[in-house]
C-alpha cells in the first residue's frame, strides 16, 4: 500500500479504538442544546497505548521497519493533509451555515459536533489523534536516528524522545483537565481544529527531530541533559500547576489547592497561587518546555528546531490577548480588578 494512504488506515483505527475500547464517562464543563453539562467518553490513554503497542508489534515481526514512518514522511505529510481537509469539509458543510462563511470555515459551526449518536465528541478525538500520531512520528524519527548511528546514537534524542512522550502521555493522564481549556468554551471544530489535529499537531510538532535525525550527537557532556531536563520540568509545573489549580477551583470554589485555600475575586476571578503570578503561568510554562525539548537536541546552531517554541509564543500570546478579551467581556469589573492585582500577562515582572 503507498505511505500516502496510511494516515487514513491509521486514523480509521485509532477512531475505532477511542469508539469501541472502553471508556470512564464523565461530565464535563461545557452545556449542551438542552442546557445540562455535556458527558464525554474519555479513553485517551488507552487509545494511545493499544496504537503505539500495536505499531510497536508490526515493527517487531518485520511487517514495517521501525523508521518507516521517518523514511516516508513526506508521504504521509500529503495524505494527512488531504484527510485533513476532507474531515474539515464534512464536518463543516453537514452543519447548518452560519452568518461568516470564513469564520464557520475557519472556526466550525457547530461548536461541540459529536458523532455516533453522542458517542465520539470530535474535540476529545481530534485531541487524542494528534497526540497519538505525534508518538509514532517521533519514535519512528528516533528509530532512524538510533539505526543511522548505531552505537553513537546522541543522548539528547533519547531525552527528547523521554521528555515528548513524558509530556504526551501526561496529557492523557490528566484528559478531564482539558475539558476545562479555551478548547472547550471558546471555538468550535471547523479547518482550525481539524486540520491542525489531522496535520499540523502531529507533523510539525515533532519538527526538532525532523530536522535533526540526520545528524551525528553534538558531543556535549552528559551533565548538559541535566539543566535541559529540569528546564522542562520547571515549564512542566508552571503548566500543569496552573491547570489544575484552575480546573479543581472550577469545581468547587471552595477547594484547596495545595493545602491553601483559594483567594478569588467575587468568588468567581482566581487571583492566588499560580494565578496570582501572572494571568497565563501555564503559557509561560509551555514555551519553556518547548524551549527545552529543542535544546535537547544539541543543535542550537539548526534553525528549524527553533520553530516549536517560536510557535508556542506566537500562538499563545495571541491567544492570552483573546482571552483577556474575552474574559474581560464575562467578569467584567472582577476581571478589571483581576488584571490590577495581577499585571503580568504570562511572564511575572517581565511581561
Ligand atoms: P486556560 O486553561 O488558561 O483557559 C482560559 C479560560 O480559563 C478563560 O477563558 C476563563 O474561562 C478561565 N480563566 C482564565 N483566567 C482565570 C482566572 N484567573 N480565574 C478563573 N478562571 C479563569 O487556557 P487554554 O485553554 O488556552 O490552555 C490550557 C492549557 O493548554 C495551557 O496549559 C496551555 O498552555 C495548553 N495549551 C497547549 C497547547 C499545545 O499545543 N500543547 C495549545 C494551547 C494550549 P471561564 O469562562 O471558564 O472562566
Amino acid at each position: 500500500m503507498p505511505a500516502f494512504l496510511w494516515p487514513a488506515v491509521l486514523y480509521a483505527l485509532i477512531f475505532a479504538l477511542h469508539a469501541l475500547l472502553p471508556a470512564r464517562t464523565v461530565e464535563g464543563y461545557v452545556s449542551g442544546p438542552d442546557g445540562k453539562p455535556l458527558r464525554y467518553r474519555l479513553n485517551g490513554l488507552v487509545v494511545f497505548l493499544a496504537t503505539v503497542l500495536l505499531w510497536a508489534g508490526a515493527c517487531w515481526r518485520g511487517l514495517l521497519p521501525w523508521d518507516a514512518m521517518y523514511l516516508h514522511r513526506w508521504e504521509l505529510l500529503a495524505g494527512a493533509c488531504v484527510l485533513g481537509l476532507l474531515f474539515t469539509g464534512v464536518v463543516v458543510f453537514t452543519a447548518p451555515p452560519v452568518p461568516n462563511f470564513f469564520r464557520g470555515l475557519f472556526l466550525g459551526r457547530v461548536e461541540q459536533p459529536r458523532w455516533l449518536g453522542g458517542r465520539v465528541d470530535l474535540k476529545m478525538f481530534l485531541y487524542l489523534l494528534g497526540a497519538t500520531v505525534l508518538e509514532l512520528n517521533l519514535l519512528s524519527f528516533g528509530a532512524h536516528h538510533l539505526l543511522r548511528y548505531p552505537g553513537e546514537a546522541s543522548p539528547g534524542v533519547l531525552l527528547y524522545l523521554a521528555l515528548f512522550s513524558f509530556f504526551l502521555v501526561e496529557y492523557l493522564f490528566f484528559e478531564r483537565v482539558h475539558l476545562y481549556t479555551w478548547d472547550f468554551v471558546a471555538e468550535g471544530v471547523g479547518f482550525k481544529l481539524g486540520w491542525g489535529c489531522f496535520v499540523f499537531y502531529p507533523f510539525f510538532y515533532g519538527i526538532g527531530l525532523w530536522a535533526t535525525a540526520e545528524l551525528p550527537g553534538p558531543g556535549w557532556p552528559a551533565w548538559t541533559l541535566v539543566p535541559i531536563a529540569l528546564l522542562f520540568f520547571l515549564g512542566w509545573s508552571f503548566a500543569r500547576g496552573a491547570n489544575m489549580q484552575k480546573y479543581f477551583f472550577k469545581r468547587d470554589p471552595g477547594a484547596r489547592a495545595l493545602g491553601i485555600a483559594p483567594v478569588a475575586i467575587g468568588g468567581k476571578v482566581l487571583a492566588s497561587g499560580f494565578w496570582g503570578l501572572s494571568r497565563h503561568l501555564n503559557y509561560l510554562g509551555e514555551v519553556l518546555m518547548a524551549v527545552a525539548l529543542t535544546l535537547a537536541l544539541g543543535h542550537p546552531e539548526v534553525l528549524w528546531p527553533w520553530l516549536y517554541p517560536l510557535y508556542y509564543v506566537l500562538m499563545l500570546g495571541a491567544r492570552q490577548r483573546d482571552d483577556d478579551k474575552r474574559c474581560a467581556a464575562k467578569y467584567g469589573a472582577l476581571w478589571e480588578e483581576y488584571c490590577r492585582r495581577v499585571p503580568w500577562r504570562i511572564v511575572p515582572f517581565v511581561y
